[in-house]
């Protein structure tokens, strides 16, 4: 029986985590779930799922919450602030941990369960980002399992051989070369004078994925393969060149591995989160996720291409600043946030989401952050710079 906490209950991957994980009560006990400031979906989870606490992030909402649950009757206990998201990932009883916070608001509470050596299914691509080898050390001495729930993350790891899966090299194992496939998002085929027209609504619409707003952005602008090159590159201690990027735009290759005698094999399946979240809560064996499988008579095609740069110039400045290091890859994340937030509040084009992240870069990227409290000064620091920048743009 594992027991499980739920960061980011209320989000897209909570939702779908919770789905899987009430196919089999024999097997998973919810213990917390978590959310920032959704009260209303907050008190749904709790009387569908009945955890034992419920945490809000944000203070006001958690006040909220918890007047809302005792006048229902419900003793969901609710917890508060970090101090509330640490304390669910710390508890001794709790066994596993969901990683589904989005953005650098995750890195605290997902490296808490680092350090208390849980069971964890890593969502939160941008804690990892942020952070690179800190958090990976933090895995590593406290013998925590990391579990990349990630489609195309979770695809590789599935195409790995074991003695990759734990930890080996990838030459000794003889793979080649990651290939790291994408859709290309909404744009891939657009009219590039059209790009300065684009609307947050048409951004969020993901041709094959239904995901969180951000994340969606970042599919659009392609940051999103940027984020998860330098994800890659850091959970399978990949080297630049060890790693391809391939548009394959109907999302049923989710990832693939290519071996030094010319094999090639690939993780295929619907473009649905269950698959992976499933494959981590129970790896290493395999359980119901509610998806049907892929019927390949009804697939029309199945098209790949080389990444366009041009077009997508948040790609090529994640590639560039994988190669530059940890303060490089801090600064990103952190400016593609703030220009994420503000392109979905209409303060800023579409266009200038790749000019904020290339501005910051510029100013900060040479930065080498060490300790946490480096990298979240930094963090900090680049949030400064990229809002003190938007009101110049
Ligand atoms: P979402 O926006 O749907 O949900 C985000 C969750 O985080 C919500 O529960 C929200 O309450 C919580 N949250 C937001 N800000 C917070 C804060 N400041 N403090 C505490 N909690 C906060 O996002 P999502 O699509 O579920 O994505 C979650 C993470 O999973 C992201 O890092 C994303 O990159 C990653 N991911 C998502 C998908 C997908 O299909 N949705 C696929 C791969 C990876
Ligand atoms: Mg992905």
């Amino acid at each position: 029986m594992q027991t499980i906490t739920i960061l980011g209950a209320t989000g897209s991957i909570g939702l779908s985590t919770l789905d899987v994980i009430k196919r089999h009560p024999d097997k998973f006990d919810l213990y917390a779930i978590t959310g920032n400031t959704n009260v209303l979906g907050m008190i749904e989870l709790c009387q569908q799922y009945k955890p034992s606490i419920a945490v809000m992030a944000d203070e006001k909402s958690a006040q909220q919450l918890h007047e809302q649950l005792k006048t229902l009757g419900s003793n969901v206990d609710v917890l508060s602030g970090t101090d509330g998201l640490l304390q669910v990932c710390s508890e001794p009883k709790v066994t596993t941990v969901m990683a589904a916070i989005v953005g650098g608001a995750g890195l605290q509470p997902t490296l808490t369960a680092a350090k208390h050596s849980k069971r964890i299914l890593l969502a939160n691509k941008e804690a990892l980002v942020m952070s690179g080898d800190l958090f990976l050390s933090a895995v590593a001495e406290s013998n925590a399992i990391l579990l990349p729930v990630d489609s195309e993350h979770n695809a590789i790891f599935q195409a790995m051989p074991s003695s990759v899966q734990s930890g080996g090299a990838l030459v000794d194992a003889g793979v080649e070369k990651i290939l790291l496939t994408g859709s290309g998002g909404p744009f891939l085929t657009k009219q590039l004078n059209e790009f300065s027209q684009i609307t947050p609504e048409m951004a969020v619409a993901h041709p094959n994925w239904s995901m969180g707003a951000k994340i969606s952005v970042d599919s659009a602008t392609m940051m999103n393969k940027g984020l998860e090159f330098i994800e890659a590159k850091l959970l399978f201690n990949a080297s630049f060149e060890q790693i391809d990027v391939v548009i394959h735009p109907q999302s049923i290759i989710h990832s693939m591995v290519s071996y030094s005698d010319g094999s090639v094999l690939a993780q295929m399946g619907q473009p649905d989160m269950r698959i992976p979240i499933a494959h981590t809560l129970s790896f290493p064996e395999r359980i119901e996720s509610g998806v049907k499988p892929l019927d390949f008579t009804q697939l029309a095609d199945f098209s790949f291409c080389a990444p366009d740069f041009s077009r997508f110039p948040n790609l090529g400045l994640a590639l560039e600043a994988s190669k530059v290091g940890q303060g490089a890859t801090t600064v990103l994340n952190a400016s593609n946030e703030i220009a994420v937030a503000h392109f979905l509040n209409r303060k800023i084009s579409f266009n200038n989401i790749a000019t904020l992240n290339e501005l910051c870069l510029e100013q900060l990227g040479s930065s080498s952050p060490i300790t946490l409290d480096d990298i979240l000064e930094l963090d900090q620091q680049t949030r400064e710079v990229a809002l003190g920048l938007i009101s110049q743009l």
